[in-house]
């Protein structure tokens, strides 16, 4: 609790204190859904990165070199002033005391606080292989890793990619578009094997050709070359194959930030467990954004997403349920994340990897869907070459009717919701 004496020295009134460690897009959503529901409150958002708000989405095109930076920052921090948001970057907080009601950071500081947030993200995974921290090895999260990124591929002439998901994908056109002759290695026969079928993968293996990069399957690498300098000269795969590259991309998965809530009885498993309120298992803490293991109401189960539009809502929710007395906005979402690199529109939605059962449909040389169900109901997918019928789908997930008996009806170019409407209503 903060004291706050007014102008005129006479009144003295108590405002509740909220700290949230993380300023990615999850953290200063809630501090602003915070100042917007009470104006007296003391917010207080603690940053381990040097820069304030900015837009983790279009670090791979200014990674590419095709956009200035200006345009990637969100928020500056005068953003945090206007609004009475105390800001400090290039602060780690390195425990949380939930019985004192107290964050401790690296540089030895103590904030109280009544409500907390952790919106602390991932880290990047790294390769557990030799030589993974050689220079020229890159892992990509940050617009410190984009930076560097850009001026390492700029300088490479051949490259190699390792992680068959939406980040790879990014690293590899990456490549392409800073002429790095690169091969994109991936361990099993296709991209993004647990969201799209061989076929589908297809449209994407032909799209990375075209911009100059190789995929290469059943792959992976056991362990990088360096030079005298440590700098990578090549990756070999366990299949021995040895791949020249003055440039290596990483992104097999995230750690999640959870290693200083150890001892603070905050639940975690692979994030934080939440519930749909954003309410972590300790009274008055919150966890919003990538690091949830929420509670999907439309799933009826936990999941996790990794996607912007979903932390900037996770976030929303959890500063007006910090704000409120009792919980009162729920979380509940549909996805999607998009790739922009090609001359064709991708989204994936919902859960595309999770479900008992998927439907698919190649429609020509660059236009597949894929389905995935659970208990006969939609809850996730992947759209490539045409996105026409992204809004039915996601409405057929947040709905959750029953598909099953015209799954066929799915696969039409437009997908008509009244048909599954109507079975609800006659059922
Ligand atoms: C290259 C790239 C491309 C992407 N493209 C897309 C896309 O096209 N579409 C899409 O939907 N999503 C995309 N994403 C994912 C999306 O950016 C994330 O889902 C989103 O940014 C998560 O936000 P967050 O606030 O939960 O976490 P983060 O943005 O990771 O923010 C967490 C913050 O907490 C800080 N922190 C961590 N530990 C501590 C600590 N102990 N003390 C203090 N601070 C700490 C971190 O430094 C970080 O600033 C992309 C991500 C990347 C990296």
């Amino acid at each position: 609790m903060a004291i706050n004496i007014n102008p005129d020295g006479l009144h003295v009134f108590m405002c509740a204190s909220h700290v949230i460690i993380g300023d990615g897009i999850a953290g200063a959503s809630a501090a602003e859904s915070i100042r917007e529901g009470d104006p007296e409150a003391e917010v207080t958002v603690l940053t381990e990165e040097g820069e304030a708000l900015y837009n983790r989405i279009l670090i791979k095109e200014f990674a590419k070199g095709k956009l200035p930076a200006a345009p990637v920052s969100i928020h500056d921090p005068e953003w945090y002033d206007e609004r009475d948001i105390n800001l400090h970057l290039d602060t780690v907080v390195t425990d949380v005391d939930t019985d004192a009601y107290e964050v401790h950071t690296h540089g030895g500081e103590t904030y109280e606080y009544d409500k907390l947030l952790v919106a602390t993200g991932g880290t990047p995974t790294q390769l557990p292989v030799d030589n993974s921290d050689a220079e020229g090895v890159h892992h990509f999260w940050t617009f410190q890793d984009a930076r560097a990124i850009k001026e390492s591929a700029a300088d490479a002439e051949k490259g190699v990619v390792v992680g068959a998901g939406l980040l790879g994908i990014d690293l590899a056109a990456i490549c392409g578009a800073q002429n790095v002759d690169a091969h994109y290695l991936m361990r099993g026969e296709s991209w993004w094997r647990y969201a799209l079928s061989p076929e589908g993968a297809e449209l994407i293996h032909e799209a990375m050709e075209d911009i100059g990069v190789t995929p290469v399957f059943d792959s992976g690498v056991d362990h990088f070359e360096t030079d005298e300098e440590s700098h990578v000269t090549a990756a070999v795969d366990p299949n021995g194959e040895r791949f020249e590259a003055d440039f290596a991309g990483v992104a097999i998965g995230l750690n999640f930030n959870t290693e200083f809530l150890r001892g603070s009885g905050i639940e975690t498993d692979n994030g934080i467990i939440t519930d749909e309120y954003m309410r972590t298992n300790v009274e008055d803490v919150y966890a919003a954004g990538d690091i949830t293991q929420f509670h999907d109401v439309i799933l009826g189960d936990r999941a996790q997403n990794g996607a912007w539009g979903s932390a900037k809502e996770q976030g929303s929710i959890a500063g007006q349920n910090m704000v409120a007395d009792g919980p009162e906005a729920e979380f509940s979402w549909v996805s999607s994340y998009s790739i922009t690199h090609f001359d064709f529109p991708f989204l994936s939605f919902g859960h595309p990897t999770r479900g008992d059962d998927s439907v698919e449909r190649k429609y020509d040389d660059g236009t597949w869907r894929r389905v995935a169900l659970k208990n006969g109901r939609v809850i996730g997918g992947v759209l490539i070459g045409d996105l026409s019928a992204q809004s039915v789908l996601k409405k057929l997930a947040r709905r959750q009717l029953d598909v099953s008996e015209r799954t066929d009806l799915l696969l039409k170019q437009g997908v008509d919701i009244d048909a599954f409407e109507e079975r609800a209503t006659t059922e």
